[in-house]
């Protein structure tokens, strides 16, 4: 998914359609200085809560489609994982994963910060988001292909596994006896309306509850996905 200073370009796009509380918009573009992490543990997942806490307030998030697409109309990037391939591959008709992959998708890079601040570069197959879709446009945002007019996506439910997670952000760590921890947060894009501010955490609990497997999954199969070369990490700082 696209970042940087395109956060405050796609909510100003944002707030043309959906309103969206001041509060909100200030911490997607940086300008409050009172956030706190809130941890809450679900299943495998340690979600990462941002509480503001001037104003006693938990960010919370629920997705508002089938009113809203924007993430599907404003897609920054699709890595595949190797499951994605297997399945994308029949959906799509290949007979191979070698046909599906010369013609359907192009290798991506990007950086993502990690705990103790660590910037690990990722390459990764994705999905060509447009049939003729170029190099540098890897990370900006562009309406993706399989979306038709009334919202609904092509591949569904062969999506790549980062459709099901938007707009949630995860990685893997070790905990202190070398156990596989999934952490998840949100990733503020500027593109989604459905976040909103709540005192307490019990409206959030369901949604929480449904991604939590959903994000431990998809990080066990990042994991294959790199261990198998489909993919790689680079540890550059
Ligand atoms: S942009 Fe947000 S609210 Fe809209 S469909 Fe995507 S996840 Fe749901
Ligand atoms: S593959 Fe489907 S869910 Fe993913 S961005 Fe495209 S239309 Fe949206």
């Amino acid at each position: 998914m696209h970042t940087g200073n395109s956060v405050k370009e796609s909510l100003d796009l944002l707030a043309t359609k959906w309103p969206v509380d001041q509060k909100l918009y200030d911490l997607q573009v940086g300008q409050r200085d009172d956030i706190v992490d809130a941890p809450v543990q679900v299943g495998g997942v340690i979600f990462h809560i941002p509480t503001l806490t001037r104003d006693n307030l938990f960010v919370l998030w629920k997705c508002l489609w089938p009113d809203c697409h924007n993430c599907c109309e404003r897609q920054g990037r699709l890595p595949l994982t190797k499951d994605d391939i297997a399945l994308l591959t029949k959906k799509l008709g290949y007979e191979s994963k070698a046909e599906f992959v010369r013609n359907e998708a192009k290798i991506s890079t990007w950086e993502q910060e990690g705990a103790g601040n660590v910037i690990t570069t990722l390459s990764m197959l994705s999905l060509k988001r447009q049939k003729d879709e170029r190099d540098e446009q890897d990370g900006t945002p562009l309406r993706c292909r399989f979306l038709d007019d009334k919202g609904y996506c092509g591949v569904h439910p062969d999506k790549p596994g980062v459709c099901w997670l938007y707009p949630f952000a995860s990685w893997l760590e070790s905990d202190r006896h070398g156990k596989p921890v999934v952490h998840a947060t949100f990733q503020f894009t500027g593109d989604c309306p459905g976040f909103y501010l709540e005192k307490s955490l019990d409206g959030v609990m369901p949604v929480l509850q449904e991604y939590a497997k959903k994000i431990y999954d998809y990080n066990m199969a990042v994991s294959r996905t790199t261990r198998e070369n489909y993919g790689f990490i680079n540890f550059v700082k």
